[in-house]
């Protein structure tokens, strides 16, 4: 499969869309990761996630275990940087409950989620909302039948158990379908994934589950991670390290890179996906910034916010940001608000930022904070929260949405 001595070539797949990241049809590959905290915390979540964006992840996965957590998901989605996929195991309700919550995507365990009505009642509701699926089979939590009739959990009952639901899924004529056969054997999960490779071309999802923590972890995943991306097999991956999620999030990007296969500018630009809170037009304000900085070498994680209210909290992890509210730009260093701007010169002041922080460092920059701006910020998120309410991205009418789905879940069949 190899194409020539620095690049590799790549088996040929169909594209999967994520909320708006493509996956696989000669897309970058993309990395994956998933947070640890409960999904009903909202705000702890939110800020794990700004942390592994910033990390290099492209897609992040949550569970939705309880209603509580479809309920967190609800207010999630709309604020989070990256494409959302909703984790679900043995509940059919929870998958139900997560399509209202809005996800980008869900991963069901056919090991655990076995009914074929239920399986075939997700597919139709993913199919009209235009919701992907990943079949997120599992050595360890692989369908008993088929572990009898292989006799384990072998790469073929694993081929075999992402088969059976892409077949329930074409009885309703769904497709939109990314497939991953993990194991923490390695062998295992490399052959799995090479027979898979041979007999669809759905994109595939990659990774050693329960890899265990560093450094092993990350040594066995990148075994069988890197052998199948050098054979061309792999369109989005996962470290699933027993760590800091962060760290798989950086182990993906660092192997994609050392393999040649995605990018790294220098810096790392993030931004809020601007939901019903935004003061400012975020994509606009980004694109300047990222204009800014295309010219400079500065290797720090920036990012653009589009409101004051919960901007500096959610991307607290990078180094620098600025966050829009009543017409001004509230700067902060990693978290914290140092200064207060004119919005119209939230860029150059980022810039400006920036370029002092690498000369003089975080404690100088730190130190040398306007003494008023944190309560000036403060005063424009409560009077922003004033203006707009608590519920400015209207998660309480999906929240409802999730409690008739609970109550009845063939509510929305025809
Ligand atoms: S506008 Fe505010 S709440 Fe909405 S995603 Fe951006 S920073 Fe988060």
């Amino acid at each position: 499969m190899t194409t020539g001595s620095t690049s590799f070539g790549r088996r040929s797949t169909r594209q999967v869309m994520v909320g708006s990241v493509p996956v696989g049809g000669g897309a970058p590959i993309t990395v994956q990761s998933m947070t640890t905290t409960k999904t009903a915390d909202v705000d702890g979540t939110l800020a794990q996630i700004y942390a592994l964006k910033a990390a290099g992840a492209d897609i992040v996965r949550c569970t939705c275990n309880e209603r509580a957590a479809a309920e967190g998901l609800a207010r999630i989605v709309p604020r989070s940087p990256v494409p959302i996929v909703a984790d679900i195991h043995f509940h059919v309700e929870m998958a139900l409950a997560a399509l209202e919550a809005g996800v980008h995507c869900l991963r069901l365990n056919p090991g655990n989620l076995r009914k074929a009505d239920e399986i075939r009642l997700v597919a139709r509701e993913c199919k009209d909302r235009g919701v992907p699926v990943r079949i997120g089979v599992n050595a360890g939590s692989l369908d008993p039948r088929l572990m009898e009739k292989h006799g384990g959990a072998t790469p073929e009952a694993l081929v075999e158990s992402a088969q059976i639901e892409l077949g329930l899924f074409a009885e309703e004529g769904f497709d939109d379908v990314k497939i991953s056969v993990k194991a923490s054997n390695v062998p295992l999960m490399i052959e799995a994934y090479r027979q898979l490779a041979e007999v669809t071309d759905h994109p595939l999802h990659l990774g050693v589950t329960e890899a265990g923590p560093p450094p092993a972890g990350v040594i066995k995943s990148t075994a069988g991670i890197a052998t199948l991306l050098g054979e061309g097999i792999g369109d989005t991956i996962r470290y699933s390290l027993t760590t800091d999620p962060v760290e798989e999030a950086k182990a993906g990007r660092t192997l994609l890179e050392a393999l040649g296969l995605r990018k790294r500018s220098s810096v790392d630009l993030i931004a809020c996906p601007a939901c019903g809170r935004a003061e400012i037009d975020v994509y606009k304000v980004a694109q300047e910034a990222q204009a800014a900085f295309e010219t400079r070498q500065i290797p720090l994680q920036i990012a653009v916010m589009g409101c004051v209210v919960n901007g500096p909290g959610e991307a607290r992890s990078a180094d620098l940001g600025i966050a829009a509210g009543r017409r001004r730009g509230h700067l902060f260093i990693r978290g914290e608000i140092v200064r207060v701007v004119p919005e119209a010169e939230m860029v150059t002041a980022l810039v400006e930022e920036a370029e002092k922080l690498m000369a003089e460092g975080f404690e100088a920059r730190l130190a040398a904070a306007d003494s008023t701006a944190a309560k000036e910020a403060e005063a424009d998120r409560l009077a922003l929260l004033g203006d707009q309410g608590s519920d400015a991205n209207h998660s309480e009418e999906r929240i409802d949405l999730i409690a008739k789905r609970l109550a009845d879940p063939r509510s929305q069949e025809g």
